[in-house]
């Protein structure tokens, strides 16, 4: 809609908006920019509402089931909506403060050549929970069994120790650790996923030693698909013949390993032979094991 008037002083058709009655050549839609501008409405309370997800447990923020921050998902939020209601706008979302339930925001946006600007609050909706992962991790969800062993003896106490310093150093989220059980002949290391449980093997046998093979079990269906749980044995390298070690501060090299039994070695300060059962290879410190 045009509307036109006689322009008293010349005597000539104008335009005028309908709106403020003011005459101009500048329309936008039926109106003039300032009148546009004045429809713009960045900031509604009523209609913007952010919604947050806090886990209880880990303290993460999540924002449509993806991790966030509040400011982040101010932003998201408040950008979505004006884009929902004016198409194709441009805006600055600046979040000034965050109290409890409300951002404090300054929207810039642009819309059809027109820069508009609010300063404004905007309700935060932050419902508590667990989120995934805190809830398997509670619930002793695991899918893979790292089990760390050493061929023909026992792992020592360092050797498990850096296994599981290696667990938490390869360990990046979301995956996690569900628990770690000290057995009598090696680690148990139970994890969130095969692929995790894989790289973990990796990454001890590339720092002390071995090899490792996997396995996997049915465990069950879900969602008409067959659900797994893996197995990765990691051998940790045993002594060959020959092989030089320190038991309680003495260097001794290895004669012969009764496999399944324990070690025969030789004292290299004093010569002399003996034999030391499985259960106390744990405390062979290796020099080499070959
Ligand atoms: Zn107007
Ligand atoms: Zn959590």
């Amino acid at each position: 809609m045009r509307v036109y008037r006689i322009d008293k002083e010349s005597g000539k058709w104008k335009k005028f908006c309908p709106q403020c009655g003011r005459q101009t050549e500048e329309f936008i839609g039926s109106i003039c920019p300032e009148c546009f501008l004045r429809t713009i409405v960045l900031i509604d309370p009523k209609a913007i509402r952010v919604n947050l997800k806090l886990c209880k447990s880990c303290g993460t923020y999540f924002w449509g089931g993806e991790k966030t921050s509040i400011e982040d998902a101010v932003i998201n939020t408040v950008k979505r909506e004006l884009r929902r209601r004016y198409g194709d706008i441009r805006c600055d979302v600046e979040v000034i403060a965050i109290e409890e339930k409300r951002a404090r925001v300054r929207i810039k946006a642009e819309l059809k050549g027109v820069i508009a600007e609010q300063t404004g609050e905007i309700r935060l909706d932050i419902k508590t929970g667990s989120c995934d992962r805190c809830s398997r991790i509670a619930g002793g969800y695991y899918v893979a069994i790292v089990q760390v062993r050493a061929q023909n003896r026992l792992p020592t106490d360092n050797e498990l120790k850096s296994a599981s310093e290696i667990a938490q150093s390869v360990l990046e989220e979301p995956e996690f650790i569900a628990k770690q059980r000290i057995l009598k002949q090696g680690l148990d290391i139970y994890v969130s996923s095969m692929k995790y449980g894989r790289k973990l093997s990796w990454a001890i046998v590339k720092q002390l030693g071995g090899s490792f093979t996997e396995s996997r079990k049915l465990y069950g269906r879900k969602d008409g698909r067959n659900i797994y749980r893996f197995s990765f044995s990691v051998r940790l390298p045993g002594f060959q013949e020959g092989a030089k070690a320190r038991i309680d501060g003495r260097e001794i090299s290895v004669v012969r390993v009764a496999k399944g039994r324990g070690i025969e070695y030789v004292d290299l300060n004093t010569g002399e032979h003996e034999f030391l059962k499985m259960q106390d290879t744990k405390k062979l410190q290796a020099i080499s094991f070959y």
